[in-house]
């Protein structure tokens, strides 16, 4: 039993690519003043950085996991300068699991439900700012001003990997690696699943009542 101050928890947060992890992990992150640790920004910051596997831009591109040992040893650095997080984008296979569980406990482990075609729909009308990285969708939820992010003037992008024959690979790659990994906390009842095709408060609610239910406040 851990005797950790639970003010700050340590949450898993699970789906698939376009699920909604960035948006509820950054709401979460603000909310419970923990940090969020996300593997796939780490990486597209580090992308063209040489590793004996080559750099991860080679992996990113196609849409294709970068090696383990690569991306173990960022969230190893990240865990270990946090009290509380939220994990985002990480694990993606049983061995990255296994690694996590020889690093640190969690305390929550949500799971964001959306189906295929929805995702291919929105991270392909995805569009980044190249500033300040938030993102906008060409039809859900587009900019005042075409191509112009409304938060810091910055230009809209798409990201490399947000086209839809990317996208469909990418949500193969997951469905392929991190089926297993949804079923490994599935096992062990400890997956709170999440409808993530509501709209994003309507999935805040859900996301804040499954954490507060496992994590006692501080009193
Ligand atoms: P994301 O922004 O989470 O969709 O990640 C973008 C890309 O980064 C993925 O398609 C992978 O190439 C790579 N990536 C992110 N997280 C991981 C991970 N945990 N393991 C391996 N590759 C990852």
């Amino acid at each position: 039993m851990s005797t950790r101050c639970m003010a700050e928890p340590r949450i898993l947060i699970l789906g698939a690519p376009g699920a909604g992890k960035g948006t509820q992990s950054s709401r979460l992150a603000a909310h419970y003043g923990i940090e969020h640790i996300t593997t796939g920004a780490a990486l597209r910051a580090n992308a063209d950085m040489e590793t004996a596997y080559g750099t991860p831009r080679e992996y990113m591109e196609t849409g294709e996991l970068v090696p383990d040992p690569v991306v173990n040893e960022i969230v190893a650095a990240a865990v270990a300068e946090a009290d509380g997080f939220v994990l985002d984008g990480y694990p993606r296979n049983l061995e990255q699991v296994a690694f996590l569980e020889d690093a640190v406990s969690l305390d929550v482990v949500l799971m964001l439900e959306v189906g295929r075609e929805e995702l291919v729909r929105r991270l392909s009308g995805r569009r980044t700012c190249e500033e300040c990285g938030e993102n906008y969708h060409m039809e859900y939820d587009p900019p005042a001003e075409p191509g112009v992010c409304g938060a810091c003037g910055g230009g809209l992008v798409q990201r490399e990997d947000d086209t839809e024959e990317i996208v469909r690979e990418r949500i193969r790659v997951y469905e392929e690696n991190t089926a297993a990994v949804v079923a490994h906390y599935d096992e062990r009842g400890e997956l709170v699943r999440v409808d993530g095709e509501q709209s994003p408060d309507a999935v805040w609610a859900d996301v804040q009542s499954g954490v507060d239910a496992r994590v006692p406040s501080e009193t």
